[in-house]
């Protein structure tokens, strides 16, 4: 019989009143979570979930925080990755670490001549004896400068065709063969990185699904690249009763803000549009009226279409074009929100910093100069509309005179 929402939020909550205690540390509590299948309860019983539906992780994490205890676990994009492509080898040494935050992680796919193009990436690595040797450079790495553990794409293969001689490899990155450089961006944050790889070694067994089949791997990240939201942000952690898990908590919340803090901004801040415009006094001008009503039409559309996923997904159906769609949606919302917000200001929209006319506190710069990188994280605009018309409308394929060709003579050509 399948669980209902009532009965899961029921069982949860008896289970947290028995086993919460605010002194344990962060990694103790999470061990508990673990062992008991709520850290993770979407995922098979033999990998620390309890094998429910897809819908009962975001229930189960909200009653976990109405329960006044520590709720998210870091899973990210690896977490799934390895759950779905395996081997057992792999799941068994880094799922674990990876739920209880012991081992944290980045993703080292685009290269300077292959973002979008990911699948002509350079990375080489070659097998010498137990060990796999990695040379080349990697760029755009979030987080890497601190992470443990590193998803990586390299080519193995030279001769195989350029989508069939890619492996991906567990890197670990503290390790001297590995140089993470922090780049610095335009709105005065710093989340990236260029990682240069130098003789850099990998054991022989840590490969994600199999050598040669890194491609596979590699879209199953891809798909995946939008459920970031297991980790705790500081708001999630307002309810928690304190003690050390609290501490360690905020300590981890706080270290992934200064990551991600610029990610609200990037996004457009529709939340705070309205109230831009009443306290600038602009909230009866007739094209601004225009602007924000039209913002809020591709805003709610956008949430209704994230809606039909949600429930797709939760009743077993396969995932349409709402991907697609909601990411490209995501970059047209991003862009009129900063317009508009542009509009409200007026010539105070170029001002930055601590000035007390900058508008929003001096957020509406950082916004203007962060929501470029929302139509190119995860996929460009263009990518986008090329998974739309070749997958969903049936357009032809963007042709590829290279197909099928070893990739050595296509670089070579
Ligand atoms: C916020 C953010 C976080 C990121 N985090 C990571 C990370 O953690 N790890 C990681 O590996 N990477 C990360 N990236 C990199 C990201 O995946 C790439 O920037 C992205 O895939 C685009 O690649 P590119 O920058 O090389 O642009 P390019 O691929 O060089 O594209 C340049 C332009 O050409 C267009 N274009 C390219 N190919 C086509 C085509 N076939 N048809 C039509 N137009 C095309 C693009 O749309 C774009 O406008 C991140 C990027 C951002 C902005």
């Amino acid at each position: 019989m399948e669980i209902t929402e009532r009965d899961l939020r029921e069982e949860v909550r008896a289970w947290v009143t028995q086993n919460w205690d605010p002194a344990l540390s962060l990694r103790q509590w999470r061990e508990r979570l673990l062992e008991s299948g709520w850290a993770v309860p979407s995922w098979p019983v033999r990998w620390y979930g309890k094998g429910l539906p897809a819908w009962t992780d975001a229930v189960v994490h909200d009653e976990i925080a109405r329960c006044h205890a520590v709720s998210g676990v870091p899973t990210g994009l690896a977490g799934p990755t390895i759950l779905e492509q395996g081997p057992d080898l792999v799941r068994e040494r880094f799922l674990r670490p990876m739920i209880t935050g012991e081992e944290t992680w980045c993703q080292l796919f685009s290269e300077p001549s292959a973002g979008s193009d990911v699948a002509g990436l350079t990375t080489t690595a070659v097998l010498d004896g137990d060990e796999w040797v990695i040379n080349g450079q990697k760029v755009w790495n979030t987080s890497a400068h601190h992470a443990d553990m590193a998803m990586l794409l390299a080519r193995t293969d030279w001769d195989a065709p350029k989508h069939k001689g890619i492996t991906y490899f567990v890197l670990p990155m503290k390790q001297p063969g590995v140089e993470a450089r922090p780049l610095a961006q335009m709105n005065h944050h710093n989340s990236f990185n260029e990682v240069f790889m130098t003789d850099a070694r990998v054991p022989k067994d840590w490969v994600v699904g199999e050598v040669g089949q890194g491609w596979t791997a590699a879209l199953a990240t891809l798909a995946h690249e939008r459920k970031f939201a297991a980790l705790n942000r500081r708001s999630d952690l307002e309810g928690v009763e304190p003690g050390l898990a609290l501490d360690e908590a905020r300590a981890e919340a706080d270290e992934i803000a200064r990551v991600y803090s610029w990610y609200p901004q990037r996004a457009g801040r529709v939340d705070l549009v309205i109230e831009h415009a009443k306290s600038a006094g602009v909230a009866g001008d007739p094209l601004i009226r225009q602007e924000i009503a039209q913002l809020m039409i591709m805003y709610r559309a956008s949430q209704a279409t994230a809606e039909r996923a949600r429930q797709a997904r939760q009743s077993g159906r396969p995932p349409g074009a709402e991907g697609s769609i909601g990411k490209l949606a995501s970059s047209n919302i991003a862009r009129q929100a900063s317009k508009v917000h542009s509009m409200i200001a007026g010539t105070y929209g170029m001002l930055a910093g601590d000035d007390p006319d900058c508008p929003l506190d001096g957020l509406l710069a950082e916004i203007t100069l962060s929501v470029p990188a929302q139509s190119i994280a995860g996929g460009t605009d263009e990518i986008q509309h090329n998974i739309l018309g070749e997958r969903i409308l049936g357009l032809p394929r963007e042709p590829d005179p290279t197909r099928g060709q070893p990739y050595r003579d296509v670089r070579n050509a």
